[in-house]
Parts: structure tokens; sequence; C-alpha cells
């Protein structure tokens, strides 16, 4: 069952600009990793991801430029790159009075504010370990990620504190607790605000490049988080690809709307776009489709970084992006989950551009597949390896599979920003690493053209009567039916055929439950897909289990239709 080509042919109006990578096929065979040095700033052969992406444009042209344009729920703030750049030295001072050295895990529980980005750059100053935690994380996630990594110092405010207080007594390695809207000081407790009286000025760490810089604990879409250290050397991929797929270019405002909580935040909000002086909108509130669009229109976004759970829930918001001009927007882009090709669709009626999808991971700590300006689209495709990138379907032995079979999504160990270790977990990390490749944990397929097609993930993959479908398809065709809006799909455990196909769908507005409606879906998707590919059974639901980061738990929905432990639920967004 293959999915049926939909291309979407890129000419000249819809690229608004020239894009900065022009020849992708000339640049994926001349790569080098030379060129990519020049991009950086060095010291010797030292490093640091912070100078790169904030200090070295504070001593140059971009000084004056605004780096962040912040939208808090109730103010907004602007900031220079070298207000960014002062700000974080004066923390980077406060951090070293209470004690922080290099090689130490400092973590930041903080919702998107000023301090969650100056802390962060802060802590990277110093040469030591930065980790975040998404502001929705309860008391036992939180406890796990700061007992883990035995984190030292923590900065949070004082609503989220009352959280870390009840864990406390378990994290005996936690020394000090900054507080971002305390006043005062002592047990322990550090006024954030104490940064202030202190220099606007820091020796940077200069660190070796493969010295850990931060460390994130996965979302958690399969199994219990574990500790992904990224090393300084790693802003290197996330400059290029920053500037090579999401196309930053000195006039444009972008917009990533990842939470620094989860590694897109790291990397494309903090580290990469930075480091090409990009100008970025954060957004503190929550989803709320009007809110998003009236962002655009204010800050004049030309490129947009976002998800397919947030295109999925922008189309069921119907044309409210019609009350607002977003004439701005020249470039969008999606990472998370497969993008459905309705979603591209809907994004091509509602904005006249398409959305480019690209594929990573935690672990990869940067894309590595992606849809690129000047390339075509393949909807429903992830696009094409990044240059410098090898990417390959193998089988189980490591060995190559044709064009077109599905397999594992393979890649040759050694790029910039792979991850360095799992957090006191040698076996883990070694179990990602099989005959010379780096094992995604992703099944896919990659076609004549070069492109890659996601299926699953390898424990989401359903075996029914012999024939392997992935969920990706029946749930993108499913979205595709008008009754509804969202889909989840698990194999079902059964006696005859292996497994059966379950689906878990949300209706749109207006529709209603019901026998009649169940069967049109199973018949529409029996004539779209495939006779095989059809859900057999069909449950409606309200909402779908998710990770705060937008991914479907799959897992959560098999676990509760078999009645069995649904396993780690710090992630889980909804019930
Ligand atoms: P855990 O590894 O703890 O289970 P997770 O895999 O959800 O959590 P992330 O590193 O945030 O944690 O997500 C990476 C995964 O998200 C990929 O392996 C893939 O399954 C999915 N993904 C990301 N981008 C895409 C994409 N463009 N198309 C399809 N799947 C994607
Ligand atoms: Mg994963």
């Amino acid at each position: 069952m293959i999915m049926e080509e939909e291309i979407f042919r890129k000419s000249p109006p819809e690229l608004k600009k020239a894009p900065n990578l022009q020849d992708y096929e000339l640049m994926y065979g001349n790569f080098s990793q030379d060129f990519m040095e020049k991009e950086l700033d060095y010291w010797e052969g030292k490093v640091n991801a912070a100078y790169n992406a904030i200090d070295r444009h504070a001593a140059g042209w971009r000084k004056n430029k605004i780096a962040l344009h912040w939208a808090g729920e109730r103010e907004t703030a602007d900031f220079t790159f070298l207000d960014l750049k002062e700000e974080s030295d004066r923390f980077a001072n406060l951090l070293v009075k209470c004690g922080v050295r290099k090689g130490d895990r400092v973590f930041i529980f903080l919702p998107r504010v000023p301090e969650l980005y100056i802390s962060f750059i802060g802590i990277l100053k110093t040469g030591a370990i930065a980790g975040t935690m998404f502001s929705a994380f309860g008391p036992s996630a939180i406890k796990d990620r700061l007992k883990d990594s035995g984190a030292k110092c923590l900065i949070t405010n004082s609503e989220l504190k009352k959280r870390v207080d009840s864990v406390m007594g378990e994290l005996p390695e936690l020394k000090t607790v900054i507080v971002t809207d305390s006043v005062h000081s002592g047990d322990g407790v550090v006024s954030y605000s104490e940064a202030e009286k202190m220099p606007a000025s820091y020796e940077i760490a200069r660190m070796e490049p493969d010295d850990y810089a931060f460390m994130l604990y996965t979302s958690g879409t399969t199994g219990k988080p574990k500790g992904v250290m990224h090393c300084h050397k790693a802003v290197i991929h996330e400059h290029i690809t920053a500037k090579w797929v999401l196309d930053i270019q000195d006039d444009d405002v972008y917009w990533c709307t990842a939470d620094p909580g989860w590694v897109t935040g790291i990397a494309y909000e903090i580290l990469g776009t930075w480091s090409n002086g990009a100008t970025s909108v954060i957004y503190e509130g929550r989803f709320d489709p009007e809110k998003w669009y009236s962002i655009i229109e204010k800050y004049k976004v030309n490129v947009w970084y976002t998800a397919p759970t947030a295109i999925r829930m922008l189309m069921q918001a119907g044309d409210a992006y019609k009350k607002c001009n977003i004439g701005s927007l020249r470039h969008l882009c999606s990472v998370g989950e497969p993008l459905n090709p309705e979603a591209i669709r809907w994004g091509l009626k509602a904005f006249g551009l398409p959305f480019h999808d690209n594929w990573w991971q935690t672990e990869t700590g940067g894309i590595l597949i992606a849809n690129y300006p000047v390339l075509d689209i393949k909807l429903g495709s992830m696009g094409k390896p990044f240059p410098g990138v090898t990417a390959a379907i193998v089988d189980d032995e490591g060995r190559i599979l044709p064009q077109g079979a599905e397999g594992n999504l393979a890649i040759k160990p050694g790029w910039p920003s792979m991850m360095k270790a799992i957090w006191n977990n040698l076996p883990k990390y070694n179990e990602y690493f099989r005959n010379g490749w780096y094992i995604s944990g992703d099944r896919a397929r990659v076609d004549k053209d070069g492109y890659f097609w996601f299926i699953g993930r390898a424990d989401d993959v359903i075996k029914t009567a012999g024939e392997r479908v992935g969920p990706f398809e029946v749930e993108s065709a499913l979205i595709e039916h008008r009754a509804i809006a969202e889909a989840g799909v698990i194999g079902k455990p059964d006696a005859l055929r292996g497994e059966i196909i379950k689906a878990f769908v949300k209706l749109r507005p207006g529709f209603s439950p019901s026998a009649e409606l169940e069967s049109e879906i199973k018949d529409y998707i029996k004539v779209k897909l495939a006779g095989h590919a059809y859900p057999r059974e069909i449950a409606f639901v309200d909402s779908l289990p998710k990770t705060r980061s937008g991914k479907i738990m799959r897992r959560v929905l098999k676990a509760r239709e078999l009645g069995l432990p649904v396993g780690d639920l710090s992630t889980l967004e909804e019930y």
C-alpha cells in the first residue's frame, strides 16, 4: 500500500524570496564539514554555543537588531542581541556566585518568559549543562528529571516552585533554586533579581566542541523519558539547518511555536536560529487560533515553524485566518509528527503556501530530513536528507533495502548534532547504534527520487492478515473524511488476522457518532486506501491522548484498549 503521489511544484510565485539554499543536489553532492565550520566562531578549536547564538552578534552590526519580540500573556517586551548578551552575562555571574561550575546540571522550569531564554544562554556561558522542563509538568515528572540528572540548581517561578517543593526531600543534590519573581533570598532560594547587581560582562567558558551544553528528556511517546545529552558543537548543525531548511534571512521575522521544554524550542528558538541572527517571536500563551493569527499580523511574521497537531487545530477553526492580515508569511515549516497531506492542502488554501515537513528527533539534535524551499513537495513525504547526512532504509541486520521497501529509518553516525550520551545509561545509548547505523526507531521507505516517507514508529506499525500497515497513512486518509477532525490508529490483537486496525476518531463540530457514519467511514477508507487497510473498529472519542508537545500517544490508546498498564504518563496532555 503506497500513498498516492501528489506533487506540489515550486514555481517562482510560490517562492516569495530567493532561498539561502539554491541548489540542493549540488550542495548534497559537494558538502564538506569545513564548509560548515566557517559558519561558526571558534577560539583556536574551542567553542561555546551561547557565544555563537548571541554574543558574536552583540559584538557586531546586529547588536541593536531585535533578537526577541516577546509576546506575553499580559505584556510585551523587545530585546536586542546586546540586551540578551548583557542579561545573560549578568545571569552567568549570578550562577557562579551560587556555586555553579562547569559540568553541573542546571535546570529551567518556566513558562515561555524572557528569563527562560536568558538563563539558558547564561548557563551555557558558564560551561554548565542546561536542562529544560515543560512548565505543565507535575511533581513526579519534575522529580524524575531532576533526580536522574542530579541537578544542582533550578530556575523557576514561585507558582511552579510549589510543585518542586513537594518533592524537594527526594532531591538532595539540588542546592539552589533561583526564583524569577521572588524578592527575597536565603535558605537555598535566590531571587533572580540578584542578577541585576551583577556585572554585564562575563568571560565565557571556552569549551571543547564535544563538551556537553544541554540535556533533554525526550517526550516519552513510547516509554520512560531518557536524558539525551548534546554538546556545544551541535550548534553548527542547528545553524546550517536553520539557514537552509527554515531559510532564515536577515530581514525575516521568525516564529517557532515550540516550547523549549522540547528540543525544537532549543535548537530552533535559541541556538540555531539566533546563531543566524534571526529576529524571533516568542508567544508565551497557549494555542488559540485567533491569537495565533494576530501574532503573525502584529509582528509581520515571515517564517513560521510549527507542528501538525497545531495545523490540524487551525484547520478545525475554519477560516479564522481571514480576520487577520497574514500576508507577511513567506515560508512555512512543520515538525514533530507526520504531516498529513490534507494539512498541506489546507495550508495552501489558507496561506497560499505549502507547509514544509521535516523529520528529526531529540536524539538527532537537529533536522536530518527535510523539504526545502527550492524543491518540489510530495505531499505526505518528509523530504530528503540534509546535505552531509546519509539516510537509508535498512533491515534489522543493517543491509540497505531496495527503493520502495519498508524498513528501519537509519542514519550514518557522525553528524555534528548527534547526541553524545544518554545520561547515566550507556546500555540505552548503545542500543541506538547497530551494524554501523544509528537506528531511529521509526519505519519509513524511500522512493525513486530520494524522498523519504514516514510509515510509523516501529512499535506502532500494524500487522494485519500478513500485511503491514502504517498508522500514519490510515490516519491521513481518515482526516480527509469530511466528518473527521483527528484520528489515532492502532493494531488490536485478533485471533484470525493477527491484528485488526482500530481507529479512534474525533469528529468535527456538527457531526455526531452513529452506526451509519461508522460504516460510511469504513467504506471511504476501503476505497481510498485498500481493502485490508480500513479500520474494522472505530471508536468515537472527544479527544486523543497526546504528549504535551502535541504528539498522538498511540501506545496509550493501545494499552487502554487492551487493559494493560499505560506506563509513564508524565508527558501526557489529555485524557
Ligand atoms: P520517546 O523517544 O521518548 O518515545 P518521542 O520519540 O516522541 O519520545 P521526540 O524526539 O520529541 O520524542 O520525537 C521524535 C519522533 O517524532 C520521531 O522519531 C518520529 O516518530 C516523530 N516525528 C518527528 N518529526 C516527524 C515527521 N516530520 N514525520 C513523522 N514523524 C515525525
Ligand atoms: Mg523517540
